[in-house]
Parts: structure tokens; sequence; C-alpha cells
């Protein structure tokens, strides 16, 4: 008979390299959350009758994120033989949470003390013996990069799984008595081995399991109740303050601590201190966004624009067209349309590669869960909390796995609010328009990216103020807690890994999404109503008589000419189009070499560059995003998201604009009132919703 074996663990606590080390297969190590949501089986080397499947990194399982789902069902559904519960021995108290739930599932479980080569260095050492005891399971150290006591763990398993030997953890005997009531009523319909699985989960008010059995949720909503009363608390507090308070005991009995403070605890006790934390996290991320952009980034993208395209690719393949009497619009399409389009975008790549690495090596470090823990403070302010920096540092990346990283935070409207501020941080493909903006219009400044990353974390926190005051967006929030990872020093596979996995998906969207668009651009841009082409007299096209109907509509925010209207709309398609679209239409217009952006500067001025660009970074995200908030939250919500982010955005713009143009001597009345007017408004906004808070 063949044995199935569930590794399951926190996520980096070393699953993937296990299962590695067990199959001798070579699956990625490494997980951003979010994303690796795939559970993958393999045959135990020298076992052939064991398959070990690895499941997705979860803390918990309950049903709020994906991969908490597939791990769950698989255990649930699949009911595996046995299960190793792998735990990063290195941070006993945060895995030790998981463990506890994957006990109570009563599936024959080993746990795997896992990086115990970690826990040594550091001087610490964990009571085996004493843990086994008190979860009434098997216990094993392990190292999986250093191949240790990974026999054992399959001894063991095995042993249990043939045995069928179920974990014998008990709640409070109160909770006990209520769990094992709703037991009784569970009995005729659930067998024996999942009882106490089904039974804790109802007792939770677990939604997908009460569905399955519609019949006794009265009784069992009597059941619940009565003791929630007693205990003066919901049932979901109850089991996790016991399950906190068994952690807090076996921590305690078990874990043996060393004198010394350790490198981790040194380097906390600065980089978490309360005046220094926001201080050192603004300083990394402006360190991290100059470097990418203005350091490494612009000078080869701009070397790629004008000395590579523009000297060498453009002027060649123009050459080689014309030799060969190709029509005049195959030569356009070519060179002003794909070069001009796609080949602009692409020349960001350099600076893309680099901020994903950077950013990679802050998340490989233990830095990120820092960030998300000293936040926690900030965010509760604007009814969001620590949980969504993870959101928000993924949609740094891109918003779609940002939006949906949202689904670990527990507490609904945190949850709702955390998904529709995401968008607001400006993510990958949002960077070619600051790098842009930056270099034509300012000379490269080096506090125009990091500026517009912090915009972007000021409009989560004014927009969490004004959305918490709907009643879509509003409710109670939840608790946060977490326990940090130690420093290690970045992982260079594991950095290489999510840096290329984040560039090739930028690389393939400039190779289908970007491609389409700039041909859909460059046609229209190319071709006037009774479709003759029109050549480099883009004012006759098709776009240009659609773009002059549409800029009316912008120009108060400054930028008056219709390129920049038809690059917004593009963008909304996707943000690289916007960055493509300006490359079309202003690379039409020149001779033929050289895309030299210096060109910008002739139809933008100091406040409306700024403007376009904060329009660009704040209004609807791409159609992407909106259809992942749609999927998250319902089409109403959806719209009060659109409609809030292009208002949001156009005011901001506007005040940028005239209140920019009126300090520096140049004011337009009517609109500066109306602009001042909109800051009041904002402000009272703002001052309004702290108010509700004291008051509630
Ligand atoms: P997963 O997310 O649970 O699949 O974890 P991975 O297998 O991707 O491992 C996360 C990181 O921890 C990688 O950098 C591994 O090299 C490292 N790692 C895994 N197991 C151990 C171990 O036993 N000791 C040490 N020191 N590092 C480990
Ligand atoms: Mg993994």
């Amino acid at each position: 008979m063949t044995l199935r074996i569930a590794l399951i663990g926190n996520q980096n606590s070393g699953k993937t390299t296990m299962f590695n080390n067990l199959t001798g297969s070579s699956q990625k190590v490494g997980n951003w959350p979010g994303v690796t949501i795939e559970k993958i089986e393999g045959t135990v080397k020298g076992h052939p009758d064991m398959r070990i499947v690895d499941l997705p990194g979860v803390y918990s399982l309950s049903p709020y994120s994906p991969e908490e789902v597939v791990s769950r069902d698989f255990l649930i559904g699949e009911t595996p033989d046995a299960v190793i519960n792998i735990v990063d021995s290195a941070n006993l108290e945060r895995n030790l949470y998981l463990t506890l739930q994957v006990l109570d599932t009563g599936m024959p479980t080993v746990v795997a003390l896992n990086m115990i080569d970690m826990l040594r260095a550091r001087g610490e050492a964990i009571d085996t013996k004493g843990l086994e005891e008190t979860l009434g399971c098997p216990v094993v150290e392990t190292s999986a990069l250093k191949k240790e006591g990974l026999g054992e763990a399959v001894k063991k398993a095995e042993e249990i799984a043939k045995g069928r030997i179920i974990p014998n953890r008990r709640f409070s005997d109160d909770l006990e008595d209520t769990l094992s009531k709703i037991e009784e009523l569970l009995r005729p319909s659930v067998s024996e081995y999942d009882l106490r699985w089904y039974a804790v989960k109802i007792f939770e008010r677990d939604e997908p399991v009460l569905d399955k059995f519609p019949d006794i949720r009265e009784e069992a909503d009597a059941i619940i109740s009565k003791t929630e009363a007693e205990a003066g608390e919901d049932s979901e507090s109850i089991i996790a303050n016991e399950r906190y308070d068994t952690i807090a005991a076996i921590v305690k009995a078990n874990m043996k601590r060393s004198g010394t403070v350790s490198t981790t605890d040194k380097i906390d006790r600065f980089v978490m201190n309360k005046w220094l934390a926001l201080p050192i996290f603004a300083s990394v991320m402006a360190l991290i966004y100059y470097t990418a952009i203005v350091l490494i980034g612009l000078p080869i993208t701009e070397w790629i624009d004008e000395t590579l395209i523009g000297e060498g690719i453009m002027p060649a393949v123009t050459d080689v067209l014309e030799s060969t009497d190709t029509a005049e619009w195959m030569v356009s399409l070519t060179t002003n349309g794909i070069i001009g389009g796609v080949g602009v975008v692409l020349s960001f790549l350099p600076m893309m590669l680099a901020l994903f690495i950077l950013l990679a090596v802050l998340d490989n470090c233990g830095y990120m869960s820092r960030i998300a823990f000293f936040m926690d403070r900030i965010f509760r302010r604007f009814g969001l909390s620590g949980k969504s920096t993870i959101p928000l540092l993924v949609g740094s990346g891109c918003s779609v796995p940002g939006i949906m990283a949202s689904r670990t935070i527990e507490s609904e409207c945190e949850r709702r609010l955390t998904a529709v501020t995401v968008p607001f941080i400006p993510c990958s493909a949002k960077l070619p328009v600051i790098a842009l903006i930056a270099g034509a219009i300012f000379s490269s400044s080096w506090w125009i990216a990091p500026a517009a990353y912090f915009m972007g974390i000021a409009a989560v926190f004014i927009s969490g103020l004004i959305l918490k005051q709907f009643k879509e967006f509003s409710g109670k929030p939840a608790p946060f807690i977490m326990e940090l990872p130690l420093y290690r020093p970045p992982h260079a596979v594991s950095v290489g890994q999510q840096a290329g996995r984040q560039t090739w998906a930028f690389v393939k969207r400039a190779g289908t999404i970007v491609l389409l668009a700039c041909v859909i651009i460059w046609f229209f841009a190319s071709f006037d109503r009774s479709l003759g082409f029109v050549g480099g007299n883009i004012e006759d096209s098709m776009l240009a008589s659609f773009g002059n109907v549409i800029a009316p509509l912008f120009s108060p925010l400054g930028w008056n000419d219709w390129e920049f209207s038809v690059a917004t709309l593009t963008g909304i398609m996707a943000k690289e189009n916007i960055v493509a679209t300006l490359g079309i239409l202003f690379g039409a217009d020149m001779e033929s070499s050289g895309l030299g952006w210096e060109i910008l500067a002739e139809h933008l001025t100091t406040f409306s560059a700024l403007s376009f660009l904060v329009f660009n970074l704040l209004c609807v995200p791409c159609l992407a995003a909106v259809a992942t908030i749609f999927k998250e939250l319902g089409w109403k919500r959806t719209g009060i998201t659109v409609a809030y982010q292009c208002v949001f955005a156009y005011v901001v713009a506007l005040m940028i604009f005239h209140i920019g143009n009126a300090v520096t001597g140049s004011a337009d009345i009517p609109w500066l009132i109306v602009s001042l007017a909109a800051a009041a408004m904002m402000i009272f906004l703002i001052v309004r919703s702290g108010y509700k808070e004291e008051s509630v």
C-alpha cells in the first residue's frame, strides 16, 4: 500500500528544502505571499511506496487565504496517511499556532523541529521529550539544509501512518465539554477520524464547514452561544486564546534560551526603536528607489533609448526596410509603433530588475516582516492593520497579487480597505512613468521616485480615513499578532528567483498586452478617418481627433496637449502603455532617430508634469487590478472604489497644479479657489473621520 505524507508548515520553514531532499527533485525554494499556491507531489528516495506532498506555506488553517484553502482542503478532503508539520524552531512561538491547528485535525502528525542548526548556533535548545508530551505526538529535530534527521522524520511518519496514531491533545475541561456536545451532533454524519476537526471548526463558526452541516446549525449555535455567554468572548477568541496560552506554556517549559543577546536583538533595538523605526524605513525605501531608478536605471535606460535604439536599431531597421521597398506604413508600424512603443517600455527593464532585486533582498533578510510589525501601530489609526503591509509591499511589484494577498487579513473592513488602497502604491508598471517624468522634466532629481512612493503611502492613509466613513468599508478591527523571524543574510538563489519571476512577468506583458496596445495606438495615430495614411502628420489622425475631444477634460490639470489624455486612457489597459503611447505619439513627431525625451519638456511645465504624474499614479489602476478588486469585493464596492480613485486623483492633481503655480507666482484665480476648496474639503473629511473614531 502506498502511504501519502503531507508536508505542512509556515512559509519559509523549509518545507520545499525538505521536500527536495526527500524526493531528490528540485522545486523552487522561497516563497512570495499569494503567489505559490500549488501543491507538489513526489516519491521518497529509497521508499517507492511513500509519496510526499509539499503544501503551500500557511500560518493557520482558517479559510481566509488561497494557500490556506489549498492546504486545508488537502488535509481534510484527501486525508493523507500522516502529516509532517515542519516548524521553524528558531521561531517556535509563531510556528506552533499552525501546529496546534494541525493536531486538532486529528491527523497522525510528526512535528519536525527544522532549522535546528540555526537554533543551536544561537546557543538555544528545545526539550524535545517535554514537547512530545505536551503536544501528544512524536517530535524530531531536523535540518533540511544540512540533511539531518530527515530519515528519522520519515520513519516516525511511517510508524504513525501505519498505526494510525492520532495525536492526543486536549483543550481546557470546559471547552472539551462543549466540543463533545458538538461532536455528538456530528457523529451521524462524520467519521470518527474527522470528528474533532469538524467540531472545532463548527465551534469557531467557520462558514465553509457550517455550510456542510445545515441540519445541525441551529442546535450547534445554541451550544456555542451558551459557552460564549459564559466566557464573555466570541467562540473564535476562546479557541485562539487557549491556543496562545498553550503556546506560551510550551515555550516557557521547553525552550532553553541562551543568556547572551542575539545579533537579531541587537539590530532590532536600533531598527525597531520607537522613534527610529519610521525614519529608518523611510530612508531604506528612499535609498532603494534612488539606487534602482536614478543611480542604475535612468543612465542605462537613456543609453538604450538614445544610443542603442535611437542611433543603432532604429536607423538600421529603417535602412533595411526602406532598401527593400517596404510600404511606408509598414516602416512606420515597425519603427514608430513597435520599436517606439514596446522598445521604450523594455528600455526600463534594467531599472525594474534592480528594484526587484533590492526589494527581494529586503524581504529575504527578514526586514519586511519588521515593517509590518511597527506599521501596525500607525496603520491602525487609518482603518488598516499591520497585516496590510504585506499586500502593500507585494503591491509595489504588482497590484493584482497585492490585492489578492489582502485575503490574509481576518477583519473584513481592514481587508476591504487594504484591497482598495493597494493600487495607490506605485506598482512596477508605473515606474517607467515616474522615471520618465523624473528624467525628462526634473533632470533625474533624486527625490522624484521616493516622493512618488511616499505619496502613494500618504494616499493609502488618507483614503483609509475617508473610505472608512462609508458603511461599505467600516467595521471592527482585529488584533495583529506576529513573531519576527531572525535576520539572516539574503540567500542569492531565493533573491534571484523572486526577482527573476517578477522581471519575466514584466517582459511577458511588454510582449503581449503592451505590444497589442502599441499596434492599436499606432493604427489610430497613423490613419485618418477615411483610412488614409497620415505618416508624420499625426495631427490629422483619428487618434488626434479623439484626443482633442477628451483633452478639455484634463486641461484644468495643466496638461493641455491631447497626447497626454490619450496616454492616460491607454494606461488603464496597462500602465506600461503610458510610456509606450508617449513614445509613439511624440516619437512620430521627430526625425526617425532617437526618442530624446527632452521633447516632453516642450509640452510640460514643472507643475503640469507633476500633475500628470500624480494623476496617473493615483487614478484607476489597470483593468487587471480592477477585475481583481471586483472578484474580491463585488460590483458595488468596486464601483465606489473606481469612482473614488478617479475623483481623488483628479483633485490631488488639480491642487498640485494650481497651488504650485500660485506659489511660484502665476495663479489662475478661479481654479486656485476651486483647488483650495477641494483641499479644505479633503481636510474636513480627514478631520471628521478622526472625531468619529474617538466618539465610537
Ligand atoms: P518553504 O517556504 O517552507 O518551502 O521554505 P524553503 O524550503 O523555501 O526554505 C526557506 C529558506 O530556509 C531557504 O533559504 C532555505 O535554504 C532555508 N532553510 C531550509 N531549511 C533549513 C534548515 O534546516 N536550516 C537552515 N539554516 N536553513 C534552512
Ligand atoms: Mg516552498
